[in-house]
């Protein structure tokens, strides 16, 4: 089917994960994904995480889109407006995720895992590979076929992917040049032994299909790209460009969580209009020098690659205090 290319072939995305209400760290990550896709005159693709169906709810899916559009941000393909490379939810794309595996499974590149939750929670002691997970360390790649045959009569096993062991090297859009030594994480689950599939695949089979062109996402993602390289490569696909956004923080350097209900976009969102949120992210992550309210359209002049924090931003509770007030919330 044809992809609307837009202009130079530039091609991004915002992919949020509808088990929480978007929250204040959401929209600045998805207005530097919009507006680097926007500067460049590309198009912009709106898909909807939900795989996991025990955690997604169709209510945050609504609130996700409305609280995107109160921002000002617009998609050219989506779940509400649909595009040639729908379906836009994750939940209704899972033949093109059965076809990678079956691709995968045929070139030997997955093993069944059969490990237990309680004895992957025994590795934590493990050395730790990305995002402060133990590194599997490949138990279930080397049984028997006898073995195979009697554990399968036990329990379902989940599907992981043989991580190749070589260097992973990729220029990131902000973060600049990155460099993962083996493990790289280790050998990963692309389908869980309830058959949902895991994020790491579908990302990669989504984004290819979808003609993505470049990843711009939060920086908790940097060290899940070496994994997604190794899928691309094992799938014959082309990977697209990443851009890795930093985190904003609290005052303790936590990152926002989707349970932070005060700094969801809804509640902002009831109150006043989308200017004061996207002047005060501009002016905590170091774009401004005042937090002058703006809207998305006059972001796209700000929030600009050669900007880009390279740091994770942190606001204080004065800084918060300073949003709260200007919706009448503190
Ligand atoms: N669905 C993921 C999230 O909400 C983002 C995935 C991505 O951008 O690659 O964190």
């Amino acid at each position: 089917m044809e992809i609307s290319i837009g202009k130079g072939g530039v091609r991004g995305r915002f992919a949020p994960t509808p088990s929480g209400l978007l929250h204040i760290g959401h929209a600045w990550t998805a207005l530097w994904a919009w507006a680097l896709v926007r500067r460049a005159g590309g198009a912009f693709v709106l898909r909807i995480e939900d795989l996991d169906t025990a955690r997604c709810k169709p209510a945050y899916v609504e609130a996700c889109l409305a609280d995107l559009r109160w921002l000002g941000i617009d998609w050219d393909e989506g779940p509400d407006i649909g595009g040639p490379c729908g379906p836009y939810r994750q939940r209704d794309r899972q033949a093109l995720y059965e076809q990678a595996v079956a691709q995968l499974a045929a070139a030997g590149r997955l093993y069944p895992c059969f490990c237990s939750r309680a004895e992957l929670a025994r590795l934590a002691h493990a050395p730790h590979g990305l995002a402060g997970d133990p590194v599997y360390p490949g138990t279930c790649r080397h049984l028997t076929a006898d073995e195979l045959a009697e554990r399968a009569q036990r329990k379902p096993p989940s599907l992981r992917f043989i991580m190749p062991a070589k260097v992973w090297r990729f220029e990131d859009g902000i973060m600049g040049p990155q460099r993962y030594d083996p493990p790289a994480g280790g050998d990963f689950v692309v389908r869980r032994a309830d058959g949902v599939m895991a994020y790491q695949l579908a990302v990669v089979v989504d984004d290819a299909a979808m003609g993505v062109s470049e990843v711009v996402r939060g920086a908790d993602l940097l060290d899940s790209t070496p994994r997604q390289l190794a899928l691309y490569e094992a799938l014959g696909l082309r990977p697209p460009a990443f851009s890795h956004v930093p985190l904003i923080c609290d005052e303790q350097g936590r990152r926002l969580a989707k349970r932070d209900g005060d700094l969801a976009l809804a509640s902002l969102r009831q109150r006043g209009g989308p200017q004061a949120l996207i002047g005060w992210l501009a002016w905590v992550g170091g774009l401004i020098a005042q937090p002058e309210p703006m809207a998305a359209h006059e972001a796209l002049a700000v929030f600009v690659r050669e900007r880009a924090p390279r740091e994770a931003v942190r606001f204080s509770n004065l800084h918060l205090r300073q949003l709260l007030q200007r919706y009448g919330m503190a």
